[in-house]
């Protein structure tokens, strides 16, 4: 088995960001499973990657660490969805967003239970990591 099919299975079962361009950190998806939101830090000069890299384009091929998504992120900017790429249909509407957590920035969804009214810019968010009703994982942005 080749190991771009072997990244490609387990990419099947990521639900909310296209991470196609990504390889070698697959491992994301089993921190995913084990309830942590993983990125990645060079070893080199301390730059924080989300989503996760496996090179820094700085050090190449700098050294990479990874390192769990904690604590509070601003919430920069959200929008909400109406239409969803094939596959998420059912998901529709959710809202999607950014979290500035200083050293690095995290995209993607504001957890479906938190209703879009109550949502503004600046607001502290956390990063969980989710299942989806169809099994899917990903991760979503909650109130503290
Ligand atoms: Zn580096």
């Amino acid at each position: 088995m080749s190991k771009a099919k072997d990244v490609d299975d387990r990419f099947k079962k990521f639900g909310t960001v296209s991470f196609t361009a990504i390889t070698k950190i697959n491992d994301f998806i089993d921190y995913l499973e084990n309830g942590k939101v993983m990125g990645t830090r060079c070893k080199g000069c301390g730059q924080s990657f989300f989503p996760p890299r496996s090179d820094c384009y700085q050090c190449l091929p700098g050294e990479m660490e990874w390192f769990e998504v904690s604590g509070m992120g601003k919430l920069v900017t959200y929008s909400k969805l109406e239409y969803a790429p094939i596959g998420f249909q059912e998901d529709v509407p959710y809202c999607i967003a950014l979290l500035d957590y200083g050293d690095y920035k995290v995209f993607g969804r504001i957890d479906r239970n938190l209703p879009p009214e109550e949502l503004k810019v600046g607001m502290e968010m956390k990063t969980v990591a989710n299942t989806l009703p169809n099994g899917q994982l990903n991760y979503v942005f909650q109130r503290p």
